[in-house]
């Protein structure tokens, strides 16, 4: 897979000597130049949906009553067997992104994933949630390497997918995900349930969300029993309405106007 950089990347990395030329032909605006790349730079890192650096998924391209769940920060015993059953109760299927080093110290617990009929995904080996946007390209590529070395010493194939931490970006971070052709994966619905502590709620904000092709975001947090609580009270709502829970096949994942059976088949040529 091939990365081009973007018409951002280039505005950013040309501004300063835009600005310098404009500054000493005594153009003083020429600042603002400066300025406003700043500040699309800190704009596309922190907003997870904006494609600045390159595509991000958010939804996929389909006309069924489906969505895709995806659920980070795990495997957790005290909350991973209890999605996985609950999942199995709905007739539902995920994709879990998974913290490598966790992954590691609960190795049965991602084989069950993938029992389940579920998939996973790569959340990086450590989850730097703090730091993930001002890392170096070293220090990226050993986060999502130092994953797959995790999934690939358990005899698991590597995932097509990369979810960052916080969906924070970096602009070093397309190039390294297209160099082992990965695909970033943000969300359209999410129900800020690691922080909120009312499951009604959570459910309520995911749903205002919810159309054909919504990419939902779930979290395996600390406080499991609200985390269960709203996934239980979401699966149920959902079946209710004929909405189904699927991990979409890779040629229906769209990013923005592009499908990713594009993405891989010109990788491949
Ligand atoms: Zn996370």
């Amino acid at each position: 897979m091939r990365f081009r950089a973007t018409a951002t990347i280039w505005f950013i990395v040309l501004a300063p000597f835009l600005t310098l030329l404009l500054v000493a032909a005594g153009c003083i605006w020429g600042l603002w130049i400066l300025f406003v790349s700043h500040l699309l730079l800190v704009v596309v890192t922190l907003v997870p949906s904006l494609q600045g650096f390159g595509p991000v998924l958010t939804r996929y391209g389909t006309n069924a009553k489906t969505a895709w769940l995806t659920i980070d920060d795990g495997p957790d015993p005290g909350t991973t067997p209890r999605i996985i059953a609950l999942l199995e109760k709905y007739g539902a299927r995920a994709t879990f992104f998974l913290i490598g080093e966790r992954v590691a110290k609960y190795p049965e617990l991602a084989r069950m994933i993938l029992a389940a009929g579920h998939a996973i995904g790569n959340h990086t080996q450590t989850h730097p949630q703090f730091s993930f946007w001002r890392l170096g390209p070293k220090a990226l590529a050993r986060e999502i390497d130092g994953f797959e070395g995790t999934i690939t010493s358990l005899g698991i194939a590597t995932p097509l997918w990369f979810r960052a931490p916080a969906g924070m970006k970096n602009p070093f971070l397309h190039p390294i995900l297209a160099a082992r052709g990965l695909q970033l994966v943000g969300w359209s619905a999410g129900g800020y349930d690691t922080r909120i502590d009312d499951s009604g709620k959570i459910v309520c904000r995911i749903k205002r969300c919810i159309a054909s092709g919504t990419i939902i975001l779930f979290h395996e947090r600390k406080q499991s029993e609200i985390c269960l609580q709203a996934l239980e009270q979401l699966l149920r709502e959902l079946t209710a309405e004929r909405f189904r829970l699927i991990v979409p096949p890779p040629k229906e994942l769209m990013t923005g106007n592009q499908t990713v059976g594009k993405h891989l088949e010109r990788g491949s040529a």
